[in-house]
């Protein structure tokens, strides 16, 4: 049934989320940071931060999933967005809500994971509640938020649309299950709301966890149809700087594109 399929997919998306990261509370008199009470292993692809407790099979599994997911990124050509990017993730996985909310800061509570801005260089934070879930679903979530890493997402300030769109623009080609759930929010969104008349707004990325979704499944079918009408080397620049006039050429293709595939009847003249 559509509905009970729609409701599958919201659950499984409401984790999937990805909020710009608010900015981190200020210190208090508390010396110590959450952060301190999370231990250090480093490999060549990066370094986990993980609650001394963890297991050391978690522990493992956890270092092999940043290593998969930082070849993706070296073996993807991003072009310009991530020529400042070293080749390293940095990961951390507090113990509870309350360590998640000192390294994320209030505005990722309903996040999945958070990518922030540390000193010029980006970290990745997942939300505990998400942390026992199913390993297809956290390679997915880590790929993800490693494309905000490494093209430095939460230190530039580009539009949402190319940010998000361009996460799980890379893992939905590693994904066929994000990638059906991202289809099915877009049919979603445009059977209920029609073809919109221009790129996702940044303001869009708020809302419902429904509403959430459709603004990932646009952004992805924006950055995917940039891609195609563009090519890669074209497309990543673009993203790396976007400018208006491209931007506009973009939306053209962008609003093209959905209308040939949800509204064919008005191309063929009735
Ligand atoms: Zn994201």
């Amino acid at each position: 049934m559509r509905r009970s399929g729609l409701m599958m997919v919201a659950a499984s998306v409401l984790l999937t989320g990805c909020a710009p990261a608010s900015p981190v509370p200020s210190p208090t008199s508390d010396p110590t940071p959450a952060s301190a009470d999370l231990t250090a292993t480093t490999i060549p692809t990066g370094t986990l931060f993980a609650p001394a407790e963890l297991g050391t099979d978690e522990r493992q599994e956890w270092l092999d999933r940043l290593a998969r997911v930082a070849t993706i990124l070296e073996t993807t050509d991003l072009g310009a967005l991530d020529a400042d990017w070293d080749g390293r993730l940095t990961l951390e996985l507090p113990a509870d809500a309350a360590g998640y909310a000192a390294l994320a800061g209030s505005g990722g509570q309903q996040s999945a994971a958070v990518t922030r801005c540390s000193d010029g260089a980006s970290r990745i934070t997942l939300n505990p509640r998400v942390g026992s879930l199913e390993a297809g679903y956290l390679d997915t979530l880590l790929l993800h938020e490693a494309v905000h890493a490494a093209t430095g997402s939460a230190c530039t300030d580009r539009p949402l649309w190319i940010e998000e769109g361009l996460a799980e623009w890379l893992a939905i080609q590693h994904d066929p299950t994000a990638r059906g759930a991202n289809q099915e929010w877009l049919d979603h969104h445009l059977a209920t709301s029609g073809v919109p008349t221009g790129m996702p707004a940044d303001r869009q990325f708020e809302g419902t966890a429904a509403q959430l979704s459709e603004a990932y499944a646009l952004a992805t079918f924006a950055v995917t149809t940039t891609i195609e009408h563009l090519g890669t080397d074209a497309a990543m620049a673009y993203f790396a700087e976007p400018d208006a006039e491209t931007t506009g050429r973009s939306a053209a293709w962008y609003l093209a594109a959905l209308r040939a595939q949800y509204e064919p009847e008005a191309d063929s003249g009735g």
